[in-house]
């Protein structure tokens, strides 16, 4: 599915047109390399591990666990429409640290290193974007 443009979205050069192809599609890619084994993002035609060129994207579980966030509270438009919004860092199992955020449960109640599971939020203009939700119900104090 082709990538919308829009002042306010990612630029998608060639190597990241996949990625956010695939993320319209529902579906969280990682970087696989053949030669190491081991997972990467950004989508780059390499491994920064091993440097090896033999990499193609691969499909993940799409679970992770919280590594840390911040609270943004005010924003200029249009995020504005989202404040209070979570920005977390998020360690997916394959191993690569990815920039989101966290919805389905209330800051307040976030813990580093609690399980997340991906889902696809579609923005009003059709824009998907990867976000995560607690894989466990948060328990309400
Ligand atoms: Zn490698």
């Amino acid at each position: 599915m082709e990538v919308p443009a829009g002042p306010h979205r990612p630029v998608a050069d060639s190597d990241s047109q996949a990625w956010w192809s695939a993320i319209q599609d529902r579906t969280l890619m990682v970087n696989g390399c053949a030669s190491c084994g081991r997972k990467s993002l950004y989508a780059r035609p390499f491994c920064p591990h091993c440097w090896s060129e033999d990499v193609a994207l691969v499909a993940a579980s799409g679970h992770g666990t919280l590594y840390t966030w911040s609270v943004v509270h005010q924003n200029a438009a249009p995020f504005d429409a989202h404040a209070p919004y979570v920005v977390a860092m998020v360690d997916l199992a394959e191993g690569p640290r990815v920039m989101s955020t966290v919805e389905g449960c209330d800051a307040a109640e976030l813990r580093a290193g609690m399980a997340l599971t991906v889902s696809f939020r579609e923005d009003e203009d059709g824009f998907v974007v990867p976000v995560f939700h607690p894989a466990h119900p948060v328990s309400s104090r």
